[in-house]
């Protein structure tokens, strides 16, 4: 194997290979949109799942890989349900605006007649498992095994006081198994929590993990900001939808899939904006707490572990390393 090749690199990629995949399914799957509601939730269904599979290969192939390289110390299983959980992110929010919409035109259209007792089954089917995956998106679990560990009684304290200069209640500061994943990474989780990596733990000194925790805090004093934008955008295109229904149920059902590539897009839109402000307002929290230095030395120290280039784009809500510590010291100024 050569040196040039590295897992962080190949796994920043397979992002775009994801919206790529889920992309080329939408296409292929447009004679089945063209049919009916339940034809268009059974392709939808179909595609997630074939998506699923996919990564699941090619996580399978990564594996020793990446064990090799970044020492890693968890099974096939445990690695395979942490990679997973990654593109699971990506088709949530699109499995619940699709499988919401079609849940609409089904019932309200009045396409599950056609079926008898089975149609009325199969609408409420739809509809349950709508709001099971909406649930879930709402619901943040764990994203990794619980660390026997509890944090310093200091480390909450102090993520305590930060919560009260915010307006909120922090009830926990968990530790998480991130060593055997080489996984460095904090995490604002519902209920006021936050996670932290016994990993991340062991590689910051006091004053970057506290900056590190401070701009977790931020996140949590978020959360209703986001579920208030989330639910607006949700409830806008459930009315749309269900205003529009008898039309789109007129119209060939090829249109579904306009309205849905629509639907996704205006929801998915704001959200991601809300959520790059958001980035931002934590940072400039953590800066107003304990200076530029130590959030930024955390922020270095989390992007080698990860074989993360200064230069590289975290993801469609980070900024490069080198543009967040830019911002950083601006912050540090005003
Ligand atoms: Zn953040």
């Amino acid at each position: 194997m050569s040196s040039h090749f590295y897992v962080g690199r190949v796994v920043r990629r397979l992002r775009w290979l994801l919206w790529l995949s889920i992309g080329l399914k939408t296409g292929y799957c447009i004679p089945l949109y063209f049919q009916s509601a339940l034809s268009a939730a059974f392709a939808l269904l179909l595609s997630a799942g074939t998506t699923l599979l996919e990564f699941t290969l090619i996580f399978y192939w990564l594996y020793p890989v990446e064990r090799a390289q970044r020492a890693l110390q968890v099974t096939l299983r445990e690695y395979l349900q942490a990679r997973h959980g990654l593109v699971w992110d990506a088709l949530a929010p699109i499995l619940t605006a699709g499988l919401g919409a079609l849940t609409l035109v089904f019932t309200l259209s009045g396409q599950y007649r056609a079926w008898g007792t089975l149609g009325v089954a199969t609408a409420g089917a739809m509809g349950l498992g709508t709001l099971l995956i909406g649930l879930g998106l709402i619901r943040r679990p764990t994203p990794l095994p619980l660390r026997s560990v509890a944090a310093e009684a200091r480390l909450l304290s102090e993520a305590q006081r930060l919560g009260r200069a915010l307006g909120i209640q922090v009830n926990a500061i968990l530790v998480l198994d991130g060593t055997r994943l080489r996984n460095a990474n904090a995490f604002a989780l519902s209920g006021g929590r936050i996670a932290i990596t016994d990993f991340l733990l062991a590689i910051l000194t006091e004053q970057e993990t506290l900056a590190i925790i401070a701009h977790e805090v931020a996140h949590l004093a978020q959360r209703r900001r986001l579920a208030r934008l989330w639910l607006l955008t949700g409830g806008a295109g459930v009315g749309l939808t269900g205003a529009l229904a008898p039309l789109l149920a007129g119209l060939p059902t090829g249109w579904l899939l306009l309205w849905l590539g629509l639907l996704v897009g205006g929801m998915t839109a704001p959200m991601l904006r809300l959520r790059r402000l958001h980035e931002r307002e934590a940072d400039a929290f953590a800066v107003s707490q304990y200076g530029a230095a130590p959030l930024s030395s955390a922020l270095r120290k989390i992007a080698s572990i990860h074989q993360r280039a200064p230069d590289a784009h975290g993801d469609v809500i980070h900024p490069s390393l080198l543009e967040r510590m830019a911002q950083l010291e601006r912050y540090s100024q005003t």
